[in-house]
């Protein structure tokens, strides 16, 4: 019987899991699913690997399953419909924040597991989730190894320049600097890119990861040379519910004038303010692209002008530009949001294809274009997948 290794996602609400079989060469979806409304109205839905609905359950609204009764459930329902509890032989993580010190995947322990509460306050809103969900299945789950992927990994190839803030230098040695973070989904689009643009994956390549979190990612030769994302997971692009860059002096007004504490700051920057906060109706960019409200087309037109904005930043962090990736759920489905960056994007050589883009490319700019454009749909699971079996299995 071939090995599985299970996949989990943990945010704050929610609990996404995907289960691979070793199939040998390569890694099979046996399913994958996910409980929602972890404090509301839980509820799992799982699908097998076609995409076919196989397992679905509610709990009455109010009912606070949390995540280990999520980890309950979703265990109990893989053991008595996909596999036997034998063939579970790991699980992986993501972990968003791994610091200086965790630049890999890494098998962790009780000790190590300590240490990444380090970084709760640099990522508030990931990490503490993603470290409980570790707790939870070694609780309940001692013998089974566990595996925690970051998404600060894949950025250690930054050049010293690009992670440094311009503050005294005892901040950067408390490590109060550039991370990066969307790391693996990068990593994902790295491992594919050869295969699709030989040239650009030797060359200078802007990955645009745009889901409810949003970033870009300035690429030499498949190595990060800067992110938009830097200390925490806030600056940079504006996002579903975050603000991105923001002049730092708002912050001191915001105390100073309006009374606002940290933690009302916080909440405004991660939970009030991007596509939500500037269109006052929805985070989902879906809602904003169906809805005849003007603030809603001024929502995306300032979503497009701020990747329009930073890729021309990226661009210069590599010297030029010959291929830009559109990743994520925006990003692999919103053709009017890649429409605009492309034309906010045209002084960089980059001749857009109307006709492609609506049809999803994979290519969407012209033949004979200068910048070569790519939607190339993400798969953070699998990488977290391939590096739990290449630590524990011993496969690449
Ligand atoms: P997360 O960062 O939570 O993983 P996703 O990568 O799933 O997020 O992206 C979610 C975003 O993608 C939402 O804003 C959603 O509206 C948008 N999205 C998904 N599908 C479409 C679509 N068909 N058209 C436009 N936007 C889409």
């Amino acid at each position: 019987m071939s090995d599985v290794v299970v996949v989990l996602n943990a945010g704050s609400s929610s609990l996404k899991f995907t289960l691979y079989e070793d199939r040998g060469e390569a890694l099979g979806v046996l399913a994958d699913g996910q409980v929602e409304g972890l404090f509301t109205e839980p509820r799992f839905k799982a699908k097998d690997g076609a995409g076919k609905l196989v397992g679905e359950r509610t709990w009455r609204a109010g009912m606070q399953l949390g995540q280990e009764g999520a980890v309950e459930a979703i265990f109990s329902w893989c053991r008595s419909e996909v596999c036997s509890a034998d063939r579970i032989r790991a699980v992986g993580h993501r972990v968003v924040h791994g610091g200086l010190e965790y630049t890999k995947p890494i098998v962790v322990n009780r000790e190590i597991l300590d240490d990444l509460e380090k970084y709760v306050p640099l990522a508030p809103l990931h990490q503490p989730h993603n470290l409980a969900a570790i707790r939870n299945i070694a609780r309940r789950f001692p013998d089974i190894p566990q595996v925690a992927c970051f998404d600060t990994s894949f950025h250690t190839t930054i050049p010293s320049i690009a992670q440094a803030f311009a503050l005294p230098r005892t901040y950067a040695e408390r490590g109060v600097r550039r991370y990066g973070f969307h790391g693996l989904s990068y990593e994902y689009i790295a491992s594919v890119l050869p295969g699709i643009d030989p040239e650009a994956a030797m060359g200078r390549t802007v990955v645009a990861h745009l889901g409810n979190g949003a970033s870009l990612c300035a690429m030499r030769g498949l190595r990060s040379q800067a992110c938009t994302l830097g200390f925490t997971a806030v600056d940079g692009l504006m996002m579903g519910t975050r603000c991105g860059t923001l002049d730092p002096g708002v912050m001191l007004y915001l105390m100073d004038e309006c009374g606002m504490g940290p933690r009302d700051l916080e909440t405004l920057i991660y939970k009030e303010s991007g596509l939500l906060g500037v269109s006052g109706i929805s985070s989902d960019m879906r809602t904003l692209l169906a809805s005849p409200d003007p603030r809603a087309a001024e929502a995306v037109e300032l979503f497009a002008y701020r990747i329009g904005r930073e890729l021309g930043s990226m661009a210069a962090a590599l010297g030029g530009l010959d291929a830009l990736v559109f990743t994520a759920g925006i990003g692999e489905n919103a053709a009017p949001v890649r429409e605009r960056v492309c034309r906010y994007a045209a002084w960089l050589g980059l001749e857009f294809d109307e006709k492609a883009n609506e049809t999803g490319g994979p290519r969407i700019s012209r033949e004979g274009s200068r910048v070569r454009v790519w939607v190339i749909p993400t798969d953070e699971e699998l990488m977290i997948a391939r590096h739990t079996r290449r630590l524990l299995i011993g496969l690449g």
